[in-house]
């Protein structure tokens, strides 16, 4: 379940959106808004590769992908269940999986803009 965002005019990449169990206690599906709001446009730089903010669970959290000097792609998010499973166990929140879910149903993805058929 994937959708671009679109600005109509300048049809600017805004954000994906994805279903994930949402925060109350049955875990019913909600909708997750993924807005990017940073992309270091130096590919392969050491760093923040790029940063998402989170809307959609009980506060907004952000999402960022840091390149580290031994090359490995990293994970943070900024919530309490990422904080307290530590992310060195390798098990992203569900906020991480959910990124990683739509970025990986979006071959076409191309850092800054997302090209799909009309
Ligand atoms: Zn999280």
């Amino acid at each position: 379940m994937v959708r671009v965002h679109r600005d109509e005019d300048e049809a600017t990449f805004v954000g994906l959106v994805t279903l994930l169990p949402g925060p109350d206690r049955k875990r019913q599906l909600k909708s997750y808004l993924y807005r990017l709001i940073y992309h270091n446009p130096v590919p392969n730089s050491v760093g923040c590769v790029s940063t998402w903010e989170v809307e959609g669970g009980r506060l907004v959290y952000q999402v960022s992908l840091e390149m580290q000097e031994n090359g490995r792609l990293r994970w943070h998010c900024s919530c309490a269940d990422a904080i307290y499973r530590g992310e060195e166990e390798n098990r992203p929140c569900k906020h991480v999986i959910g990124l990683l879910k739509v970025c990986a149903e979006m071959p076409a993805w191309s850092g800054q803009e997302v090209r799909r058929g009309a």
